[in-house]
């Protein structure tokens, strides 16, 4: 059974009076939840809305959001996500090239779209929350007495078209088809120790317009029958309450939120003993901060790796295989994984993981990760060129290229370097920023860094660390130089440092690097 929607069906049909949503003091059981996802269903078909048409979601975390996306799917639509930060310039790409004809917006960012609206498709305006100077109230919207039908699809129809960005160029469209997403969202309940129950209780902090808050968060409480809390915006107190308070049992986070509850002023005053699972994902957890949060709080963080292109899980650090602190973990069933040259050939594991960087020759190890598995994309839309570059066709399998660098251990654990693009070289020697940024959240002084390489006459490149400062800490560039230089090869020690008082990033948490080079 790879259909999003019959899977959540199977839910509801268990389990009708159990809440589903949980947001601020409104409960929404299956059976609540349900109901409005073939009103709003029953809404696209009124307006004329066929399978197959598109449909933008531009919002934060609401119920609404839950019920707009499932009520989509149930009508055979295909779902395109939109971050609700973006302004007009973003959403056009997005708008015009998915040809959406709907667009569910929360009334601030209503404006964006009827600034782009003339050159798209968008035929039908739902608006959420507050007042809105155009388009329909969701409440409005809905359609009691239509058709509520579930529209049926193939499993390599597509379900959800998120955007993702290259290094160059506009956001591409990522295909992804009910059997991709599906199969993940059962796989993201699997990870769970003992499995994901009826009886859990998950954060939805994750933006739900990113792959990893959409499957693991959102769709995998839907498929198990569990309990979902969406959260519209991060705040750690707010969502260490909401654990505390609701006493929930899974958590999922990309390492930055790790770093801001460890960061605040008296992280021990919650009382997280009811989490059974925290996950992290997204970007590489620096070790210290996993440290750190495991001294706070009697549970662990299990790491895990995937991209929108992947739907995205397709490594995890699964208690019921075991952990290695550092790496990715094991590929999930179903899913295989390599590490390959520029030639494609495989290289091989080392004994074991993670490897003390100074007692090996990275290049000799790494490689790019490539995957392959039904969770991987059909493609992005209309790119036969980024198509061609991102799958290589080998030994029966169709092998997508992750763009980043890593290696594997005899064991079967991957561990991730870091983006390809990321890679510094000076004076001909290459560094992973991730090993110096690593380190540098290691000195008892820094609260956040990130390591890029800026242009250097005589190096080619040079490397500078962006330090946010702890708010009690006067300690200097040079002495982050000194103590950088103590414990790695001169290469690879930041020559610049700078202090800033944050550093930019996606609402992912990824940081913003080009950002920081442009500087
Ligand atoms: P996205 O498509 O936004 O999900 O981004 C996918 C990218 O996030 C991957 O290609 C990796 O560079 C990065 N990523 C995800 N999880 C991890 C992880 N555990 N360690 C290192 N990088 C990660």
């Amino acid at each position: 059974m790879t259909n999003l929607v019959t899977n959540v069906q199977s839910s509801v049909e268990a389990r009708p009076e159990a809440p589903a949503v949980v947001y601020d003091d409104h409960e929404f059981s299956y059976e609540e939840f349900w109901a409005q996802t073939g009103q709003f269903a029953a809404a696209l078909r009124d307006r004329g809305v066929e399978p197959g048409e598109r449909v933008a979601l531009y919002l934060p975390n609401l119920p609404q959001l839950v019920a707009a996306f499932h009520g989509a799917l149930r009508a055979g639509c295909v779902v395109v996500p939109m971050n609700p930060q973006y302004k007009s310039r973003e959403i056009s790409h997005l708008l015009s090239d998915s040809g959406a004809t709907t667009v569910v917006a929360l009334a601030d960012v209503v404006p964006f779209v009827e600034e782009v609206r003339d050159d798209t498709d968008v035929e039908n305006l739902v608006t959420v929350g507050g007042e809105a100077d155009a388009g329909t109230p969701f409440r409005e919207f809905l359609v009691e007495d239509g058709d509520t039908s579930v529209t049926e699809r193939a499993d390599d129809d597509l379900a959800v078209q998120p955007y993702t960005s290259g290094t160059t160029g506009q956001p591409k469209g990522v295909q992804l088809t009910h059997r991709n997403l599906a199969s993940n969202a059962k796989q993201s309940m699997d990870i769970v120790p003992d499995g994901l129950q009826p009886e859990d209780r998950k954060i939805g902090v994750l933006p739900l317009f990113h792959i990893y808050g959409m499957t693991v968060g959102m769709n995998a409480a839907l498929f198990g029958g569990a309990t979902f809390y969406p959260l519209p915006a991060w705040d750690a107190e707010e969502a260490l309450s909401l654990v505390e308070d609701a006493e929930l049992t899974l958590f999922d986070a990309v390492p930055a939120m790790y770093n801001d509850i460890v960061n605040q002023p008296n992280p021990e005053d919650f009382d997280l003993s009811t989490l059974r699972q925290c996950t992290v994902g997204g970007s590489g957890i620096p070790i210290e901060v996993l440290r750190r949060f495991e001294e706070i709080y009697p549970i662990r963080i299990d790491e895990g790796y995937g991209l929108t292109e992947t739907s995205p899980v397709t490594h995890f650090n699964s208690p019921n295989w075991g952990r290695r602190v550092g790496s990715i973990g094991k590929t999930l069933e179903g899913i295989d994984a390599r590490i390959v040259t520029e030639d494609f050939e495989e290289i091989a594991p080392v004994d074991e993981g993670p490897v003390d960087e100074a007692d090996y020759d990275m290049d000799e190890i790494t490689g790019e990760l490539v995957v392959s598995g039904p969770n991987v994309m059909k493609g992005y839309l209309g790119l036969p060129e980024a198509n061609r570059e991102a799958f290589t066709e080998a030994d029966g399998k169709r092998w997508f290229h992750t763009g980043d660098i890593g290696y594997h251990d005899e064991d079967g654990y991957f561990y991730v370097v870091d983006r390809k693009k990321h890679m510094i070289n000076t004076a001909g020697y290459n560094v992973y920023p991730r090993e110096v940024e690593e380190l540098l959240f290691e000195h008892e002084a820094v609260a956040d860094a990130a390591v890029v390489g800026i242009p250097d006459e005589r190096r080619g490149e040079t490397i500078k660390a962006f330090v946010v400062r702890r708010p009690d800490s006067d300690v200097t560039a040079d002495e982050i130089r000194d103590y950088c230089l103590e414990s790695m090869a001169e290469y690879k020690h930041p020559r610049e440092v700078e202090f800033v008082d944050e550093l930019p990033r996606t609402t992912t948490g990824k940081v913003q690097k080009y950002e920081l080079v442009e500087e």
